[in-house]
């Protein structure tokens, strides 16, 4: 790090917990954002001033009057103008050290596939149940630490799927896909504005704290905010050993450790 680097990361580095090294981690890091609205503004503008080297970040989405109620990376000037290339423009504002990759594109399983294998870690700040699945059966695959956020009128949810480690649960175990329509959007429910930045920013913070290794993140609990009565509420969450996620994947994986080509 050079001089304006330890000055500018100076308060992380006091933190014994990160120090220069792990500040060199973070600068090494590379972060994918899925979603660049209400909980991808705070996430990215955290990993961002927090000296994560690199982020993409992903949405097809353009700034629309609307969303400046809670998505703060954004600003009057970029109405009308992609989100991506508006959150782009915040994060060089915070920290130019940043490598922002700006995908203005909406994701799918097939595009996701290379975007996780070279992230160190995914967030998922997505408003949609099918990105949500697609994004969740990558990280698995891929076995990448997942970071899921959401919110919706007063209630605030995340949680952390550390898919690197197999015996914990994944995303689908917690939320079966039924195949009905389960979107439950900002656009048609609501959502007091406050809320996105409470979730983004804690979404900001289990990233780091699995960048750097340190602490004990929520992984394997599902912390939930009532945003009326500020309650906590934090909720463990088992494997679903039914699910056919992450347990179709251990059987194949399991199959071929046995040398078997068999599906099972
Ligand atoms: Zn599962």
């Amino acid at each position: 790090m050079n001089d304006d680097q330890l000055l500018r990361y100076s308060r992380h580095i006091l933190l014994p917990q990160i120090g220069i090294q792990g500040q060199e981690t973070l600068i090494r890091s590379h972060v994918l954002v899925v979603g660049a609205g209400g909980l991808g503004s705070p996430a990215a503008m955290y990993l961002a001033a927090s000296g994560v080297g690199r982020l993409t970040i992903c949405d097809n989405d353009t700034v629309d009057l609307t969303n400046l109620q809670r998505q703060i990376a954004h600003s009057m000037d970029c109405i009308g103008k992609p989100k991506v290339n508006s959150v782009k423009k915040a994060l060089a504002g915070i920290n130019p050290e940043v490598e922002v990759v700006a995908l203005n594109e909406r994701v799918d399983e097939k595009s996701l596939i290379q975007l996780v294998n070279e992230a160190d870690a995914v967030v998922d700040a997505s408003d949609n149940f099918p990105t949500r699945y697609a994004i969740n059966r990558v990280c698995l695959s891929q076995k990448k630490p997942l970071v899921s956020g959401a919110v919706v009128r007063f209630e605030g949810q995340v949680a952390v799927f550390d898919l690197r480690h197999p015996e914990g649960p994944c995303y689908h175990c917690l939320f079966p896909e039924y195949g009905d329509d389960q979107d439950m959007r900002c656009a048609v429910m609501g959502v007091f504005a406050p809320l996105v930045g409470v979730i983004g920013s804690i979404q900001a913070a289990e990233t780091l704290k699995i960048l750097l290794g340190i602490g004990r993140t929520l992984n394997g609990r599902l912390l939930l905010l009532d945003g009326l009565s500020m309650e906590w509420r934090t909720i463990r969450l088992n494997k679903d050993f039914k699910c056919v996620v992450c347990n179709q994947g251990e059987k194949v994986h399991a199959s071929i450790k046995n040398g078997s080509s068999a599906i099972v």
